[in-house]
């Protein structure tokens, strides 16, 4: 999601948030009901991690729409128990 802002003539700015590339040239100001024009203001640009990011974005996503699982998530692989120690074959076994 992304905010773009818009500028009533009465009313002043105001911020839309719509996901990238969807933002339509005018939008109708809730207070007037006129057709306001997109102002352009300069990008957002955060230094967060890529992975915080994402993981935002994710759940502003499910917000309205919920992701579908199908499956469950694959089971852990399990470690194996055995040890490669030579001096643990002349401990007793269970
Ligand atoms: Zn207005």
């Amino acid at each position: 999601m992304a905010q773009y802002e818009y500028r009533c003539d009465r009313d002043g700015a105001l911020e839309v948030s719509r996901p990238i590339g969807t933002a339509p040239e005018t939008f109708e100001c809730p207070a007037c009901g006129r057709p306001a024009p997109r102002s352009f203001t300069g990008p957002m640009l955060s230094l967060a991690p890529r992975a915080l990011v994402r993981a935002v974005d994710a759940a502003e996503r499910t917000r309205e729409a919920p992701g579908v699982v199908t499956a469950p998530p694959p089971a852990a692989r399990r470690r194996a128990t055995t040890t490669t120690n030579p001096l643990h074959r002349k401990l007793p076994r269970p």
